[in-house]
Order: structure tokens, then sequence, then C-alpha cells
């Protein structure tokens, strides 16, 4: 048998334990009885070793360099292409795997696991001494897996790299200062624009039957394949791909204000039409895997900011939401618009606008940067948190538990990780602009709720291609340039009629 078969074969075996996984970690959060939880994470751990035992046996090596070896020169040959770049895919998967020891992925794994808890009543009691040693702990394990990976300039290159291929602090740096130049002093004239909208206004009693229906309606609207996926609540919404034709969304709903589910399975459903739009027979390979986190993420929100906060989308959506709900008939629509695209400033991330929330991603990717290079002394994060917050935002740090302590990243180990929420935010701004370009008449179908040609643009320039490009090689063949905050300036400008 050809290397390459042989690695096909590997590769969706691996995928099958993977995505079998998948299942039963779905299952855990959303219906799995509770003194299931032990077995289950036996279970989850059993795959996992397999998986990982599959996927950087020695052999998978041999086949690699066998491949790599003899590959041919593909003369317009799209097939021959995609192999090469499966090769080539595979060969950055099994080196990110192989180069740690097996001692520091059980480490990491137990280290977190441990620390996860502690983070949760460190935040709970808003103590951060009590989860310091922990995340000094967490620093030196990570420190050490970037050292294992490698980099050519700085060590935060290799955390980062493994979320967002191929980017670098050299370039996102000057990109987020762009940003935070520009949103400085945009943001208090976005919010003078929306500073008459009241949100108690939208407060009322949103049965959940009555969301569920719209919900279903708006993401059957968007594309999104109920015949190869379902929604279910949860506490913390997400979104997962069991196999080629099965992906998983779940919300939570709020029966005093349906907006905050509805914009929630946008978002997750923008995730689920990427995985839907991966190609079926490329499942389990890097051709049928999506690209990145900032890529991911640019699908989520341009359904539900592009999309979802529109007044295009409104525009369609308000009559059927008032029929649903009928507190809604004395908010008249353009009120309503202003509420659910209020800018102001505040504490948490999580909750931010999406205006303010590149601010809280700045403060996030400044700080881990130094603690990373040892730049920052873990016991002094609370006041320097403290001290670059109030400059971003001009409010007071009240407590850690809404300030350095509010998120779980750094105590699962995820440094790295923050920076592609806001890289999805721009390529989002991004994308649509090219697909509004490009596409003759789009702007009609979205105020008519028509969303079958954005979605077949966004297949094909983002969903089918898989990891066959880079993610900054993809933005600028889609797009024409690469990532940048011009267009996210741009929108916000047009959007609130600033420009
Ligand atoms: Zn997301």
């Amino acid at each position: 048998m050809h290397a390459y078969d042989l690695l096909l074969q590997r590769s969706r075996e691996v995928a099958g334990y993977n995505s079998t996984a998948s299942v039963l970690a779905w299952d855990q959060e959303t219906y799995m009885p509770e003194k299931a939880a032990p077995y289950r994470a036996e279970q989850l751990a059993q795959l996992a070793g397999l998986a990982h035992r599959l996927a950087t046996a020695a052999e998978v090596g041999d086949w690699i360099k066998a491949c790599e070896d003899i590959m041919p020169a593909c003369a317009d040959d799209l097939e021959c292409e995609l192999r090469q770049a499966n090769v080539r895919e595979w060969r950055r998967d099994y080196d990110r795997a192989t180069k740690l020891p097996g001692r520091l992925v059980e480490d990491l794994a137990k280290t977190t696991s441990l620390a996860r808890e502690h983070w949760a009543k460190a935040r709970g009691a808003s103590d951060f001494s009590a989860f310091a040693p922990w995340l000094e702990k967490i620093l030196g394990l990570v420190r050490e897996q970037a050292d294992c990976w490698g980099y050519e300039d700085q060590r935060y290159d290799a955390l980062l790299d493994a979320y967002e291929p191929g980017a670098r602090v050299a370039t996102l740096a000057p990109l987020f200062d762009d940003l935070q130049a520009r949103l400085a002093p945009l943001l208090p004239r976005l919010r003078a624009a929306t500073a008459s909208a009241d949100p108690k206004r939208l407060e009322g009693s949103y049965p959940v039957a009555a969301q569920q229906r719209f919900d279903r309606r708006v993401a059957e609207s968007m594309g999104f394949d109920f015949e190869a996926g379902r929604i279910d609540s949860t506490v913390h919404p997400f979104c997962t791909e069991m196999g080629p034709r099965d992906c998983r969304l779940t919300t939570r709903y709020n029966e005093n204000d349906f907006t905050s589910a509805l914009f929630g399975v946008m978002h997750e459903a923008g995730h689920g039409l990427y995985t839907q739009g991966l190609r079926p027979e490329q499942f389990g390979t890097p051709m049928g895997t999506y690209l990145s986190l900032g890529i991911h993420e640019s699908q989520s929100r341009l359904w539900e900011n592009q999309v979802g906060r529109s007044r295009a989308f409104w525009g369609h959506w308000y009559a059927e939401a008032v029929e649903q709900f009928p507190r809604l008939a004395s908010l008249p629509q353009a009120d309503f618009w202003l509420i659910v695209n209020r800018v102001e400033p505040s504490l948490i991330r999580v909750e931010a606008d999406e205006a303010t929330y590149n601010l809280h991603i700045v403060l996030r990717f400044e700080l881990e940067q130094k603690l990373v290079a040892g730049d920052l002394a873990v016991s002094d994060l609370p006041a320097a948190w403290n001290a670059r917050f109030e400059e971003l935002f001009q409010i007071p740090v009240p407590d850690d538990r809404r300030g350095c302590l509010q998120d779980t990243h750094w105590a699962l180990g995820l440094f790295g990780y923050f920076p592609t929420y806001t890289l999805g935010t721009l390529n989002a701004a991004q994308l649509f602009d090219a697909a509004l370009a490009r596409v003759p008449g789009l702007e009609d179908d979205l105020q008519a709720g028509k969303y079958a040609r954005l979605l077949a643009w966004l297949r094909e320039h983002v969903h089918e291609p898989g990891r066959r490009f880079s993610p900054a090689e993809l933005m600028i063949r889609a797009t024409g340039s690469p990532t940048g905050a011009d267009a996210f300036i741009n929108y916000l400008q047009a959007k609130y009629a600033l420009a």
C-alpha cells in the first residue's frame, strides 16, 4: 500500500475516535446523568490516549517522510495539490504532537484540570492569591511546551501558532495597536450614538418554546441543515462536530430577553455552517478540517453581527419576532435595533458589545505576552490588569472576580488563544465586505431575509478549502488583502452613521 493511502487510513481512524469522543463530550454537557461523570471521564481519557498513540506512532512519521520524498510537481492538477496539502498539514500535526514529551502532556492535563477548580473557587471568592501558584505552575509548563515546539522570534509565537497557524507577534502586535488607536476616538461617538437605547424596554416574558421556534426559523433561513445537526440547551453554549454530517449546537435561554439565545444561536450556527460546509468526502483529513480559530470565529461573528445585528435583518424579521413575542409590539423596531447595538464599556468580556469587545482582547493579548516572556510576575498581574483596564476603558476594576480572574482560558493553559477572537471580528468584517462587493444583488437578498448566496460565497471561499491555504493566504484570496482593521472600523462607522 502506498504511504499516502496508509496516512489517509490512519487519519480517518484517528478522526473516528476523536469524533466518538465528541459524541460523549456533547452528551456529558447535555443529557448525561450526574453520577455517570467519573466513568465518562475515563472513557474520554481512553479515547484521547488511543487517538494520540495512533496519530503519533513512529510509522506515521515514516509514511509522511516517504510522501515528502516523492512529492511530484502538480501542474494545474487539483487532486495532486490537495494531496500535497494534506501531507504538509499531516507533517505540521505530527511534529506538534510528537515534539511534546508524554510527561509534559500528562502534567499539563493534570495541572489544568486541578487548576480549573482552584480558579473557579478563587474567582468566586475574588481571591487572586489562591489561584496565583497554579498560574505560576501552568506558565512554567506552557513555556516548556513552547520550547518543545520551537520558535524563531519569541516563545509566545509557538503558542499562538497552535490556534492560528502562521500568526506571529511581529504582525499581530502592530495590527492590534492600529485597531486600538482607531477604536479609542471612535468609542465615545459610538456610545453617544446609542446612549438613548434603554435595554430595560426589551425586558419581559419570552417563553422558551416561542424562542425555540423563532431561533430555529432563523437558523434554517441561514442555511443550517437540521437533517445534519440539532440545537440543544446547555449552561455554556458551543458547537461541536461529531462526523461529516452531524453538527450539534447548544444555547442557553433567558426568559426575560429573547435576544441572548437568538444571537447565541446565530453565533453557534455560524460555526455550524462552517462545519457543515467542509467537504464530507474529506472528513478526517486536513482538507476536511477547519483552518484556524480566527477563521472559525469569523464565521460565527459574521452571522451574529454583520447579519444578525443589521438593520436589514430586523427589517425582515421584526414582524415575525413581534408575532412570536407579542410584548415587542409596543417597542418600535428602530428602538429595538438601537438596544441590541448599544455600545457601552463594561467590565466583563463575554458581556461586551461588538466594538468594546476588542479592547478586552487587546488587554489580554498584551498581558499574556508579558506573562509568557517573564516580563510580568504572576503576583503583579492584578495590578497590571487593573491599571491597563482603566486606561483602555476609563472604568476602575472593583475586584479580581471582575478583573483578571474572569476568564477560564489561562487556568486551562490556553495562552495565545485570546487574539483569535479579535482576528475573527476583523476577518468577519473583511469577508462580509468582500461578499457584498463580489455578489451582485446581495444587499437586496439580505433585506429580503435570503441568505443562500451569502452562504454559497462563504462555502466557496472559506469553508470548502479546509486547510488547503494558510489563514493569511485564505484572507488574501477571498478579500484581496491580509487581515486588517479597515473593514471593521468602516463597518462600525457606517453602521452608526458616523462616516
Ligand atoms: Zn465562537
